[in-house]
């Protein structure tokens, strides 16, 4: 006979189905012909005054019992099997349950992983049109704090020095806002990661044979028991570390060094834009062998003072020099001296004029400009005669030979006469002229 259940026996696992059980038909008539063999039968003998009834009473008892023994057999066999059925129930519940447990660890590991790809799609859009060196780095730390960091312990981002090859902190993100970080330069770790130029995943910063214990255990203030870091690299070169740290064990798994060295990946290339636009923009506007501004930037930037010193009716004054002879100097010590003589007088303008907040520039070949405001005119004249002075006491030793130049300054200061920045540059431009008529290595100030 099959029953059919239908409530199921195990709730949440067998939501909506039917279970089958197969029973014995004759331990579902067991109670009723108990109770009416037991009770009614014997009655009824008694009720007919049977003459039989002493020996059939006896039989029928026999078969009775020898009934109630074989139902309740069979009930004990079918209790077995429910029993056993039960087991193996509960074994495919385990199996499922623990199946469903895994299936939801993945679904989590799958949403983290859609949202960071939809992450890095955002850093692509940031970083691709972002030629700033700070909003880049911004958005690189912003992106590793936040999603792999979740905003605890810390995160830190170095950029190489091109001149020193170190490490230099650039920026960080710190869960402890107070924070200090001491090693500016770096530590064990990020040495690592730049001699190897590899990534670095730590678990246990105690247990990882690699680095020396001595070293890490001595940071009180900034506890590290686990960290990722991962280089930027370019294909030449190492820009730099994106590092994050924390003092648990075990913050980061290998999916989190993974997305770390995408979003490296990524900000290299970002980072290398930014820096080659920094140079650029450096470029245009700092002269490459001096170092002072570019005769483009100077002008915009005298313009500017022009116009402030004309509203507020004050002094500006403006310094055209031209070195004597360099021609003749050039060709006798050669052209690498005469690059080394334009740069000591660069740096000798920009020092000699520093206490009166100067603009000085390089307006080409071997002319200078030097804006001078809120000084007069007879200060700015006898500021320029010292510098003449000062560039002909300045000798360059060559093999033993002391050499050196001079200079000649045409200057012009801004009059009631003059009606823009550049009148005031023609007029210095024609005192540096008659300067070089009369004799050179002299100051000649414009008469407007
Ligand atoms: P003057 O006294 O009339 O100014 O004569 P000068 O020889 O200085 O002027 P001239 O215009 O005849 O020559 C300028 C020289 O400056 C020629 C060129 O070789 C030199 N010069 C221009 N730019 C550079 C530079 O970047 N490096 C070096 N080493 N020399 C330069
Ligand atoms: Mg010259
Ligand atoms: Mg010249």
């Amino acid at each position: 006979m099959i029953r059919i259940l239908k409530k199921p026996l195990f709730k949440s696992h067998f939501k909506g189905g039917l279970l089958f059980r197969y029973t014995n038909p004759a331990s579902s008539l067991a109670p009723v012909t108990c109770i009416v063999s037991i009770v009614a039968l014997p009655i009824i003998f008694r009720l007919f005054n049977s003459p039989l009834s002493g020996k059939l009473l006896f039989l029928y008892y026999l078969l009775n019992t020898l009934l109630v023994i074989f139902l309740f057999k069979s009930y004990s066999n079918n209790k077995y099997r429910l029993e056993l059925q039960k087991q193996k129930f509960q074994e495919e519940w385990n199996i499922i349950s623990e199946q469903g447990t895994k299936d939801l660890k993945n679904q989590r590991v799958f949403n983290e992983r859609i949202d960071r790809f939809a992450l890095l799609k955002d850093i692509i859009e940031d970083v691709a049109g972002d030629l700033r060196l700070e909003s880049v780095v911004k958005t690189i730390l912003d992106t590793a704090f936040t999603s792999i960091g979740k905003k605890r312990g810390n995160c830190l981002l170095y950029l190489i020095d091109s001149q020193t090859q170190r490490l230099v902190v650039f920026g960080s993100r710190k869960q402890d806002k107070n924070l200090i970080i001491k090693t500016k330069e770096g530590d064990v770790f990020d040495s690592w990661v730049q001699r190897h130029t590899s990534p670095l995943l730590i678990e246990d910063s105690r247990r990882d044979f690699r680095f020396d214990p001595e070293r890490i255990a001595g940071r009180k203030s900034r506890v590290i028991s686990s960290l990722i870091s991962a280089p930027f690299k370019t294909e030449h070169r190492l820009l730099g570390i994106l590092r994050l740290e924390s003092p648990e064990t075990g913050a980061y798994s290998q999916e989190d060094l993974r997305f770390l060295m995408t979003v490296c990946d990524l900000g290299a290339i970002a980072l290398e834009n930014a820096r080659l636009f920094e140079k650029t923009q450096e470029l245009a506007i700092h002269d490459g062998l001096t170092g002072l501004f570019t005769k483009a930037h100077f002008l915009e930037h005298f313009e500017v003072e022009y116009n402030r010193a004309f509203r507020e009716k004050g002094e500006l004054s403006l310094l055209m020099m031209d070195i004597d002879f360099f021609k003749i100097y050039n060709d006798k010590y050669g052209h690498r001296v005469g690059d080394i003589v334009l740069k000591k007088i660069g740096k000798l303008a920009t020092e000699f004029f520093k206490s009166c907040d100067a603009t000085v520039g390089r307006f080409g070949g071997e002319e200078f400009c030097i804006a001078l405001a809120n000084i007069t005119q007879d200060k700015a004249h006898s500021l320029a005669v010292d510098f003449c002075k000062k560039v002909k006491e300045n000798k360059v030793v060559l093999r033993r030979e002391d050499t050196g130049v001079t200079v000649s300054i045409g200057l012009a200061s801004l009059t009631k006469k003059v009606s823009d920045a550049q009148e005031l540059v023609f007029a210095a431009d024609q005192a540096l002229l008659a300067a070089k008529r009369s004799g050179k290595n002299r100051v000649v100030r414009h008469l407007n």
